[in-house]
């Protein structure tokens, strides 16, 4: 059996151009970028290039980019590293309830060293109100932190509405464009952010490196102590060819991307309307246009999402609970309980994230197999027995 990955929001296959162009930096091109003799060198304008790929995507000119190990030290450096470096103008910090755990977990433990903390609701599509923000900053406040589009149900943020406020203000903004970049157009300079988070392996680059955008200027405390490399922003000896992977991925993302962009928004709308048109007591979790052209997310009413996503792994079907963001967990998503959801609608949630290799016949498999899973364990459901 053919299998099927629809989780391309977890992680994405490497593309095979990407592998090959990272290679000779395994072998004959391994040298460390600070030495000074050739083999150096030469490693050292590999990572100078790549660095320009990535700035040409997100449309910077002549900030900074620095390469990190992926999209979590991104955010904890943004974060931990305004915090600490701006302290003594403010200690009142802003993210929202939504955010993914690398950017949660940095505030709560600046919460606990003494930042005051706002998190920002969001509405029934998992929309923050730039109003909000505007209402929560204070004359302490240094930050704004607040994720371009969600990793779970998709949604888009009003990421340009509250640059304007934050500039306005004064104050930091960042960004977690983890699932952005390379899927949607990303413009530093139109959004009116100081900083954004990347990682190579959400845009079929390799796992273990990333990107922070620092815009020209920024105060940072440095995250990582040691040698000078990055311009001493982040030491440590550089991930030459995760680096010259990122570039490469980069590359043909801005290339593919308006094409790509309208292939996947054409199957993720296919999908969402016949799942819930198959599956009575489904609905769409998110926003039905401001969403990432792949995400699919719906909660299927009086099963849980772990049962159907076992089901669906038997058919070969490999997809995600919007329930969990580590599969050992079994506690509902943060996200769907901020935007309203009940914990019963929480549990029944599931994510299909299409990418490159997704077809219209797998996008067919899904929907013969997911009705028929549903049916069958709702016939089994004591909740649906205890609602009769
Ligand atoms: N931020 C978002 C929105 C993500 O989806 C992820 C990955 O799941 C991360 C941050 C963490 O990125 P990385 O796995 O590169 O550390």
């Amino acid at each position: 059996m053919r299998r099927i990955y629809l989780d391309y929001a977890a992680t994405t296959p490497t593309h095979p151009e990407v592998v090959k162009a990272m290679l000779p930096y395994f072998t004959e091109a391994f040298g460390n970028p600070s030495s000074i003799y050739s083999y150096g060198q030469e490693a050292k304008g590999a990572v100078g290039e790549e660095r320009v790929k990535i700035a040409n995507l997100i449309g910077d000119r002549d900030d900074e980019i620095v390469f990190t190990s992926g999209g979590t030290e991104a955010d904890n450096f943004a974060i931990k590293g305004v915090a600490i470096a701006n302290e003594s103008k403010g200690n009142h910090i802003i993210t929202s309830l939504i955010e993914h755990h690398a950017v949660i977990e940095t505030y709560k433990f600046l919460e606990k060293r003494g930042f005051k903390v706002t998190y920002l609701p969001v509405d029934e599509y998992g929309l923050i109100d730039p109003g909000d923000v505007k209402k929560a900053v204070t004359e302490r406040t240094i930050l704004v932190s607040v994720m371009y589009a969600s990793n779970e149900m998709g949604t888009i943020e009003p990421i340009t509405e509250i640059g304007r406020i934050t500039r306005e203000a004064g104050i930091y903004f960042h960004t977690d464009a983890v699932q952005a970049v390379g899927h949607i157009p990303v413009d530093v300079n139109e959004l009116g952010v100081d900083l954004l988070s990347m990682s190579a392996h959400k845009l079929y680059g390799p796992k273990g490196v990333g990107a922070l955008y620092i815009r020209k200027g920024s105060k940072l405390t440095p995250f990582m102590h040691g040698g000078e490399q990055e311009r001493r922003r982040r030491a440590s000896t550089e991930n030459v060819p995760g680096i010259v992977g990122f570039g490469q991925a980069a590359e043909i993302a801005h290339q593919e991307m308006n094409e790509e962009m309208e292939r996947l928004t054409c199957l993720r709308d296919r999908l969402i309307k016949n799942l819930l048109k198959r599956i009575d007591h489904s609905r769409l979790n998110g926003h039905p246009t401001m969403r990432l052209p792949n995400n699919v997310n719906v909660s299927v009413d009086y099963v849980e999402g772990e049962s159907i996503l076992l089901n669906l792994d038997l058919e070969g079907i490999c997809a995600s609970t919007g329930s969990a963001c580590s599969s050992s967990s079994l506690e509902p998503s943060h996200v769907l309980l901020a935007m309203g959801l009940s914990h019963e609608r929480a549990h029944g949630s599931l994510r299909f994230s299409l990418g490159k290799w997704t077809t219209e016949e797998e996008i067919e498999r899904v929907l013969d197999a997911l009705p028929r899973i549903v049916a069958k364990l709702r016939a089994m459901s004591p909740l649906l027995k205890n609602q009769r």
